[in-house]
């Protein structure tokens, strides 16, 4: 492999490149406008613009693109040549200072919700320069928001930006009530794990449910599955060891700091984790990463599952967000301090967490929703879908002895009091691990678990830094004025956890007791996407959102009625897939296999044999074979009824209650299916081969 310190960042224009490459004022007017938002005007970015275009010239590039994020939640790019022609014959290679900022792309296929009039079929991407241009597959990619003609967004990465830009104006304010006067801006950072599968690409190649949707649809569980966790942190299989390597590679040419990866629980399942950098970089970069997971492993004769849940009986894939608050003075704000004051301050983030998550457990929940996540929350291996708090003992000790005014353990015979006791240090083990906590703090950020593994993780860090953002305000307002702020501050962190103690929980989130607990607790356990996203539109949740200039009222609908409509696309692929499956593979190949057994028989009854195993087989699958056939009628019957339904929210309600039950029911019946049908005979590849395929 080559340097990695040469390769890291080299097709990024980063901040170094634009320092060699731009004339002084230029680098500093871009500079204003990454760090402190302020527009740039035309005659810098065609200065930018042209820098831009000879270094990626340079590096071999031919195109440029405006890279965003939908609403789908992949990415999109339109892809555009630096040719431009300057008379009959010659061309120049050019990129306009307003092509940089400004393009134009029709909007009319990508989900908006009703935004977007007919007549209005345009929207346009500006470009975000918060986050470096870099070139990928010879193409310029400039990272931009995408918005309508109104100005509405129609992406995600518009009110991530928005969201990122409320916080910190929050979290300055109360850094100021501490008298860090030196602290100018506050940043979150984001360290999002990505869990996924490794499977051969022949053999996907021949299962039409992975090709169409992304998970098996069908599938016996094999003899071997993931009972003897002998893969996790196992060692990793030479093929798999390559694609890493090139995946890291990739990576790092484009300034993703890839840091660990493992294997995970199931098999051929993966982990990568990145070094956390800010929440907008983050969100990109976690975006490319999955895109290149999906092309390298081609390139190693494989296929990239991110689905959350690719195998009914094995493990699904998650994403974790690692998230958390710095200073432009190096400060983690969720970091125990060193003095009783930096203690307090640490303490006020800490409660703000607590209070945002429970307040808006919600809209957390919402966050993660898809049709995909819906196999993994609550299904005994994901975080359950009930949101919760993890502390660990300690710190949970130290928060009673506010909440009950008394002495902590360990200290001397003092009441525990904010801003003049110092906190114990709790070394980072002690944080531990407890993973089946949806949200669990550990030692210095909080650790966010219920994201799907193709999730985008914009619309939860959205979440996140919008809750945050609006009880910090609360804290300020109420302290900002204080006649003793000590006092008046150990008083709010009191109140602040005896009013949300209810989500804080350190046992076992996987535990039965613990959702009924929940359930006492009054926390809210929302077991599907439409009924999650059913509160989306609470009044409280609309107030957060345009209270804090998130999203006008307006957009949160257009959200709304996208994550249904997105639901009911979803289920309807995957029933139609099954449908397809069953009737044209499936049924066809056990009734010949049956045909066969008859025939034998036939062929043993005439020579007096034995025919037991024919016959119960023969009879099992004939029965078998007839349920199988009828409940795929009702399936395409129950798909077309719930299309016809024309409110969103009843169409999704259908498509779940109504065609994923039956879809259940038809898998269980060709499952059993499989399991008695000789191999010869089944059209497809099974979970063994699927599972164990990689060599
Ligand atoms: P491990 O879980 O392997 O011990 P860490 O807990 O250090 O590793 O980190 C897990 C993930 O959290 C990594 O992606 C890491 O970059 C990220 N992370 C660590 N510190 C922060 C932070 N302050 N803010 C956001 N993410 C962080
Ligand atoms: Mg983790």
């Amino acid at each position: 492999m080559s340097n990695i310190t040469e390769i890291f960042g080299s097709m990024v224009f980063n901040d170094d490149v634009m320092k060699e490459r731009l004339p002084e004022q230029v680098y500093n007017s871009i500079q204003n406008t990454i760090k402190n938002g302020k527009h740039l005007d035309l005659s810098s970015a065609n200065i930018v613009a042209n820098a831009m275009k000879d270094w990626a010239i340079e590096k071999g590039a031919t195109h440029y693109t405006h890279w965003f994020q939908p609403m789908t939640g992949i990415t999109a790019e339109k892809h555009d040549s630096f040719i431009s022609p300057v008379d009959n014959s010659n061309v120049i290679m050019e990129l306009k200072g307003k092509e940089l900022v400004k393009g134009e792309s029709d909007a009319s296929s990508f989900p908006s919700g009703g935004l977007r009039a007919t007549f209005e079929a345009r929207g346009y991407t500006a470009w975000d320069p918060t986050s470096y241009a870099f070139i990928k597959n010879s193409t310029l990619c400039i990272p931009t928001a995408f918005c309508s003609y109104g100005g509405e967004a129609l992406d995600k990465k518009t009110p991530l930006l928005r969201s990122l830009e409320v916080l910190g104006k929050a979290a300055i304010k109360i850094v100021h009530l501490f008298g860090n006067e030196d602290v100018t801006s506050v940043k979150t950072t984001v360290g999002p794990e990505q869990e996924y599968f490794l499977i051969d690409k022949a053999l996907y190649n021949k299962r039409p449910d992975l090709v169409y949707t992304g998970r098996t649809l069908f599938g016996a569980k094999p003899p071997k599955g993931q009972e003897l966790d002998d893969h996790y942190y196992g060692s990793i299989k030479p093929q798999i060891k390559e694609f890493m390597l090139e995946l890291d590679e990739e990576l790092w040419k484009l300034g993703v700091y890839a840091k660990t990866e493992h294997n995970e629980v199931a098999p051929c399942q993966h982990e990568l984790a990145p070094i956390f950098t800010t929440t907008n970089l983050a969100t990109d970069h976690n975006q490319l990463t999955m895109e290149l997971m999906q092309r390298v492993a081609k390139k190693h004769g494989m296929m990239c599952l991110l689905h959350e849940k690719p195998f009914a009986g094995v493990n699904g894939s998650g994403k974790h967000n690692n998230w958390s608050l710095s200073t432009n003075t190096g400060i983690n704000l969720l970091e125990p301090g060193e003095t009783p004051f930096e203690n307090a301050q640490f303490l006020l983030f800490l409660c703000a967490v607590i209070k945002a998550v429970d307040d808006y457990q919600d809209l957390l929940r919402i966050s993660v929703a898809s049709a995909g996540n819906d196999h993994r929350l609550g299904a005994n291996e994901a975080p359950p879908a009930v949101v919760s708090i993890f502390l660990g003992d300690e710190l949970s000790a130290v928060l009673d002895a506010i909440e009950r005014d008394e002495k902590y353990e360990g200290k001397e015979k003092e009441q525990m009091r904010v801003g003049v006791h110092i906190l114990p240090k709790f070394p980072k083990d002690t944080t531990d691990r407890n993973r089946t906590s949806p949200f669990a703090f550990t030692g210095n950020k909080f650790e966010f678990r219920m994201l799907g593994s193709s999730a985008s993780i914009a619309d939860t860090n959205t979440v996140i830094n919008t809750a945050v953002t609006q009880v910090l305000n609360e804290f300020y307002e109420e302290l900002k004025d204080a006649s003793d702020f000590t006092l008046d501050l150990h008083n709010l962190i009191k109140r602040t956890i005896k009013e949300h103690k209810r989500i804080l929980f350190n046992g076992n989130g996987y535990d039965d007791a613990w959702i009924k607990e929940a359930k006492k607790r009054g926390l809210s356990n929302f077991k599907s996407t439409p009924e999650a996203v059913s509160h989306y539109l609470d009044k409280k949740n609309i107030d957060l959102f345009v209270n804090n200039k998130i999203f006008s009222e307006k957009e949160i609908r257009a959200r709304y009625d996208i994550m249904l409509e997105n639901y009911s696309k979803v289920i309807n692929i995957e029933a139609l897939t099954m449908v397809d499956m069953a009737k044209k593979r499936i049924i066809p190949a056990v009734s010949k296999y049956t045909k066969e057994l008859a025939s034998t028989i036939k062929l043993k009854e005439e020579l007096v044999l034995d025919t037991r195993y024919e016959r119960d087989v023969a009879r099992r699958l004939s029965i078998l074979n007839s349920d199988a056939y009828e409940i795929t009628e009702r399936l395409e019957n129950e798909v077309v009824k719930a299309n016809t339904i024309a409110d969103l929210q009843e169409n999704a309600d259908a498509h779940e209650r109504d065609v994923l039950s039956l879809m259940d029911k038809l898998r269980k019946t060709v499952d059993e299916m499989e399991t008695i049908t000789a191999k010869e005979f089944w059209p497809f590849p099974n979970y063994s081969e699927l599972l164990f395929g990689v060599k």
